[in-house]
């Protein structure tokens, strides 16, 4: 088994949710008492929250840098980041190490395939509706366009992650909200439902909403955990699909 490397604590709520599906996955395929090899490298949420919303960026590629590099060194055989927006910098921590940086669009966009579908609306973050990180990826490498919804709809929804979610707060009012926002996009002709925001996936579940949800934290553990007991010929990194590295 490889060892999986975290950059997580973006927020904690969801990592504890990516660290139960990397070990119920490990002893659902490996039985008996075994459990995920990895290693977690936690940030406090709060100076990540305020440089996202401060704009600073550039700090954030230095901080996910840094941590990427420090679980390299520990013995990390490839690398997970738990959060859909801090893939706004994806391609400066892939460049940083040698090892492969297992991207989220990927993991989630390999199932959407799976169920041949090609328009999906996408809830997350502001910075991840509105700027193309993530969108692009999704239509240039998979051809799956994504719906986002109207402004206000966007504003509820980041609000919700960041004053709610991330701070382990869910309540009925804000369920109500996503599955309202789910159904106007699943009117405009959304056939499944991107939940790409790791939080997301505590406050909707699939019984909630009538299309396939796909949620993002939960689909990257499980792709992580094929690429670690992957053996080197079996590996899609060496089958040449589209993993980063
Ligand atoms: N975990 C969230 C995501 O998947 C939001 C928190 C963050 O901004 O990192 O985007």
């Amino acid at each position: 088994m490889k060892t999986i490397g975290l950059i997580g604590g973006m927020s904690w709520e969801s990592t504890v949710l990516y660290y139960q599906t990397l070990n119920r996955t490990v002893q659902r395929r490996l039985g008996g008492s075994h459990s995920c090899q990895c290693l977690l490298y936690s940030f406090d949420f709060e100076e990540i929250a305020r440089l996202q919303h401060e704009g600073r960026w550039d700090v954030l590629a230095m901080r996910m840098v840094d941590a990427a590099k420090r679980l390299e060194a520990g013995g990390a055989d490839l690398l997970l980041i738990c959060a859909n927006t801090m893939h706004k910098v994806a391609d400066e921590v892939h460049r940083s190490v040698g090892i492969p940086l297992v991207h989220i669009v990927d993991a989630a966009a390999e199932r959407i395939q799976e169920r041949s579908l090609s328009t999906l609306g996408l809830l997350a973050t502001r910075y991840a509706m509105e700027e193309g990180f993530l969108r692009d990826r999704y239509r240039e490498r998979f051809g799956i366009e994504t719906l986002i919804p109207d402004e206000a709809e966007r504003a509820d929804i980041h609000r919700i992650i960041y004053e709610e979610l991330v701070r382990g707060i869910t309540t009925e009012a804000s369920k109500r909200r996503f599955i309202e926002i789910i159904a106007r996009l699943v009117e405009r002709g959304a056939q499944g439902i991107i939940a790409g925001c790791t939080e997301i996936e505590i406050l909707i579940q699939q019984a909630d909403i009538a299309v396939e949800l796909f949620a993002t934290a939960k689909l990257h553990a499980e792709k992580a955990v094929e690429l670690a007991l992957a053996t080197d010929d079996d590996s899609p990194t060496r089958q040449g699909t589209p993993w980063i590295k």
